[in-house]
């Protein structure tokens, strides 16, 4: 790598890291405001007043931070908040809608039907659910399964994005409408953007469509196929079909 490029990377990184601390609501460090501009240039940044007051320096006293949240309607009646699992160091994150009824009673994302195509999925780059993160839009369970509110995604949202800042993937897979729509841009479709790489807190994200959703369209896995695959060649992870083994 030239000295130039090398330089250029420091100074992305540089960017990245002080957007994320922005976006949970951290003091800005002590530079220049013209600095400060320039480096955080083209965010949309938002502050996060819940998380902001409070410290924490790991992705599990993050989890016990909220294990009592009640910012929001779906606190009275959930069983389990639904936090996330998976590496803290993972390189890859995937991002769903909200808990099901399943998720509700274990406390764990995608555990139930479109859970298990995840795994397959994930199985099928040739790494496990362990090398990844999981995590949804919102962390309770809304009844009968109806599409989060946005009062529910405006309280909960400044969680995910501690998460993502704690993590720092290199990249983040949107599964479904409601994760790239919140996460990007309420005006794209799954349809018709899946597949196109986006960006969310200075990281690369790529959308596909939701398990749940391939469960009643089976003819659609091949899409979410060449999304993925997209996500290995970024990751430099090889088709493990295409060398059979
Ligand atoms: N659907 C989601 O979006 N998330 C889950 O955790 C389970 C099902």
């Amino acid at each position: 790598m030239s000295e130039r490029q090398e330089l250029i990377d420091i100074v992305e990184k540089v960017k990245r890291k002080l957007i994320n601390s922005q976006e949970i609501g951290l003091d800005p460090p002590p530079i220049s405001s013209d600095a400060l501009s320039y480096l955080t240039a083209g965010n949309n940044l938002s502050y996060s007043p819940s998380l902001s007051t409070v410290s924490y320096s790991s992705l599990k006293e993050l989890e016990k931070l909220n294990r009592n949240c009640d910012l929001c309607k779906l606190s009275s009646k959930r069983k389990n908040i639904v936090f996330g699992e998976g590496s803290p160091d993972a390189r890859l994150v995937f991002i769903g809608e909200a808990p099901g009824v399943e998720e509700d009673l274990t406390g764990k994302p995608f555990v139930g039907q479109a859970g298990k195509l995840l795994s397959n999925i994930v199985n099928a780059m040739g790494i496990t659910r362990k090398d990844v993160y999981i995590c949804n839009i919102i962390k309770c369970h809304p009844p009968n399964n109806r599409d989060p509110e946005p009062d529910e995604i405006e309280k909960c949202l400044p969680i995910l994005k501690a998460q993502i800042s704690m993590i720092e993937p290199e990249i983040i897979c949107t599964l479904g409408r409601i994760s790239l729509q919140t996460l990007i841009n309420k005006d794209l479709k799954i349809t018709r953007d899946r597949g196109q790489w986006k960006n969310f807190m200075g990281i690369p994200v790529m959308p596909t469509y939701h398990p749940a959703y391939l469960l009643r369209n089976p003819q659609a896995k091949k899409y979410t196929w060449e999304d993925m695959k997209e996500i290995m060649k970024r990751l430099g992870l090889k088709d493990p079909r295409r060398l059979g083994n």
